[in-house]
């Protein structure tokens, strides 16, 4: 593997296809054990965590269902400043277990508001799964509960990740070469 040019900047390789499916597979075997007997549901947060949903639900083998969500941000009027609304949830979560499924963790910001959504919903329980965390940029004290690999502070791209919205298709992940 070799360096790639991604719009105007370049990236190196840094987590391989067989490091990638080995850390899905740890995720996946985890979730199997801690759900036995449940039917949870599984969301997965676009567009980001596509390939990583993908591959860790074909090592998933509860009886459980599938659904894809996008948070969106806009400002609200006057007071209510940052609004979130999660768009495309259609399943009614009340009294589900809900897995949230996720591309990459680095402040939490997003994690936190999807859990709160989720909460008030009435889900019965809400835990996250992420492929990659970044504990350097974390700033929130919300447990992660399944984390395929810890990386450092950097940029990166590649399975489901983006730059400027290419490089998603990339099956193996790189990072930024400065
Ligand atoms: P958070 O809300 O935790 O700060 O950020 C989560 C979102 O930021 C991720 O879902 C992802 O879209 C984006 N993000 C954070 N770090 C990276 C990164 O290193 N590379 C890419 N491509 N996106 C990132």
């Amino acid at each position: 593997m070799d360096i790639i040019t991604v719009k105007d900047k370049s990236f190196k390789p840094y987590i391989s296809e067989e490091e990638l499916q080995a850390s899905v597979k740890k995720v996946a075997s985890k979730i199997n054990d801690d759900y036995k007997g449940s039917t949870p549901i599984f969301l997965g947060i676009l567009n980001g965590s596509f390939m990583f949903f993908g591959d860790l639900l074909k090592s998933i083998d509860l009886e459980c269902t599938v659904s894809f969500v996008k948070l969106a941000s806009y400002e609200g009027t006057g007071s209510t400043g940052q609004v979130n609304e999660l768009i495309g949830l259609n399943e009614d979560v009340e009294g589900k277990d809900v897995i949230l499924v996720e591309d990459i963790v680095d402040t939490g910001n997003t994690l936190v508001k999807l859990h709160e959504i989720l909460s008030e919903k009435k889900a019965r329980s809400v835990k996250i799964a992420t492929l990659l965390y970044k504990p350097e940029a974390y700033k929130k004290h919300h447990p992660i509960d399944y984390v395929g690999m810890e990386i450092p502070n950097a940029f990166v791209l590649g399975y489901g990740l983006d730059y400027d919205g290419l490089g998603r298709n990339i099956s193996s992940i790189y990072v930024l070469n400065d």
